[in-house]
């Protein structure tokens, strides 16, 4: 199970007892360009959970085991042994359980941004095209309307011989067709 503690709100440090190894790891940075350092020690199990102080900008973290006790400093992003003797007890707290372990998943955090732009760039021209196939459409139904209007239009002064049907031109007095006397 590994404890946590937030040494800033972009840096956070990180323990866990796996087997009789302590695995110290801080993780700093913002969500997106998180950066992660971390090492092992062989402590063997902890018999107490391990402790945190702030000492300046950094803290210490302590965690003991059945041999001995273990200070590291933690300061400027460097992990450190530190000296036992500069432990202030009074001031130590408990770190804190975390149900997630350190943050490995880090080099996928950059790449969705980058994924999410060539998705970005992707739509653009789709959403491009769609624009052009309108417009090829709308060119369509525009000139499909006006061959409709000019074939009315034409069909107008177009007349029809109102005894056999046949056209017959405009100026006819009589139907070229059937002879039938136009106006
Ligand atoms: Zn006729």
């Amino acid at each position: 199970m590994p404890y946590q503690y937030d040494i800033s709100p972009t840096q956070k440090i990180y323990l866990d007892n796996l087997g009789d190894n302590t695995l110290i790891t801080l993780a700093s940075g913002g969500p997106g360009q998180q950066q992660q350092s971390g090492t092992q020690v062989a402590t063997g199990p902890w018999t107490e959970l391990p402790q945190v102080v702030r000492v300046g900008s950094g803290v210490l973290v302590r965690c003991t085991t059945g041999q001995r006790t273990f200070i590291w400093q933690v300061q400027g992003g460097q992990i450190g042994a530190a000296d036992a003797t500069a432990w202030p007890a009074d001031q130590a707290e408990p770190m804190q359980v975390t149900a997630s372990s350190a943050p490995v998943m880090q080099p996928m955090a950059p790449m969705q941004p980058m994924q999410m732009g060539d998705m970005q760039m992707s739509a653009s021209p789709m959403t491009m095209r769609m624009g052009n196939m309108t417009l090829g459409k709308s060119h369509g139904n525009s000139s499909g309307a006006a061959d409709g209007n000019a074939s009315g239009t034409a069909s107008g002064p177009q007349k029809f011989c109102t005894q056999c049907g046949a056209a017959v031109s405009t100026g006819d007095r009589f139907c070229g067709s059937c002879g039938h006397q136009l106006q």
